[in-house]
């Protein structure tokens, strides 16, 4: 039987390790790719190859996809999941601190694709798995450039869905709610190194009471599961929002439209109107 490959994005920590291992669990040959090289060697195994980039380094990308091809001659599986996230006010976050969170969370996924298209093409087969986030369907106070970036993620794989259908390659999205790995912690160390008036600090308090539930949320298994279940069921929901507040956030902003969304927001913030 032909060993299945897989090529998993911030494969260091959080959502991508848990992929990564347990894809390697289920017999994938796994490249594993993100900046830490040391946490990477530390899942090393049969099964398991780390790859040392940055997803802005489009020539990086180049070069390991070529590597997965020249040394496995095939790519059956693409997990885009390398991210961070940039908090603070859309006032107050630096246009070049915006557009790093552009070039790591959309243009990285991008260049991926870009690379492994072409090759996925030629099998006639793969599968390409987005990892965006609740935010790329909801936006709310202090979230905005994370949530931009999660919203052109979306647009460019409902796009690129039926560009490759026809070649015999799916594309599906996963869109996680809060999950308990290194992101939030990062995510408020970066928020630190966001210079916000006194005006703001009413929403900086707010931005720590929405993410005050993430030391009791799930772990990176939930989706690791939906990553493998929606590269082996045959057929995967192309657009996977979970665990269930992910789900219910959607459907709330749905159901009561965008003001009495933004209301329920604020509330759920602790901000007084
Ligand atoms: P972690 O911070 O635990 O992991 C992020 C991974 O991305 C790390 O492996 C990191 O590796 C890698 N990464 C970040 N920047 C780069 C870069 N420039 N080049 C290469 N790799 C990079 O977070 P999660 O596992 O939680 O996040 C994974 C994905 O899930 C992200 O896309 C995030 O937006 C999304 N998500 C997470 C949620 C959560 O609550 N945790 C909720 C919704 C979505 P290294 O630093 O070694 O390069």
């Amino acid at each position: 039987m032909i060993q299945r490959i897989a090529l998993v994005t911030g494969a260091s920590s959080g959502i991508g390790r848990g992929t990564a291992e347990l894809f390697a669990e289920n017999g994938y040959y796994v490249f594993a790719a993100a900046r830490r090289i040391s946490r990477l060697e530390q899942i090393r195994s049969d099964h398991i190859e780390p790859i040392e980039l940055d997803v802005t380094d489009e020539k990086a990308i180049r070069m390991a996809v070529d590597h997965v091809i020249s040394t496995k001659g095939r790519i059956d599986v693409l997990v885009n999941n390398a991210g961070f996230g940039q908090l603070g006010t859309i006032e107050c976050v630096s246009m070049e601190a915006a557009h790093r969170q552009f070039e790591v969370n959309v243009f990285g996924y991008a260049r991926f694709m870009q690379a492994a298209l072409p090759h996925m093409r030629a099998q006639n087969s793969g599968h390409i798995v987005n990892i965006t986030s609740v935010m790329g369907r909801i936006s709310t106070p202090g979230f905005g450039w994370y949530a931009a970036s999660k919203h052109a993620i979306e647009a460019l794989t409902d796009a690129v869905r039926g560009e490759v259908m026809e070649f015999g390659i799916d594309v599906v999205l996963i869109a996680p709610g809060l999950i308990k790995t290194e992101f939030v912690p990062k995510q408020l160390e970066l928020l630190k190194t966001v210079t916000h008036p006194p005006a703001y600090q009413k929403i900086l308090r707010g931005l720590h009471n929405l993410l005050a539930d993430e030391p009791k949320s799930p772990g990176p298994a939930i989706i690791a599961q939906a990553v493998l279940d929606a590269v082996t069921n045959s057929n995967p929901p192309i657009r996977h929002a979970l665990p269930l507040d992910s789900k219910m956030a959607v459907a709330a902003r749905w159901l009561l439209g965008a003001r009495l969304f933004a209301r329920a927001v604020r509330h759920q913030m602790k901000l007084k109107f």
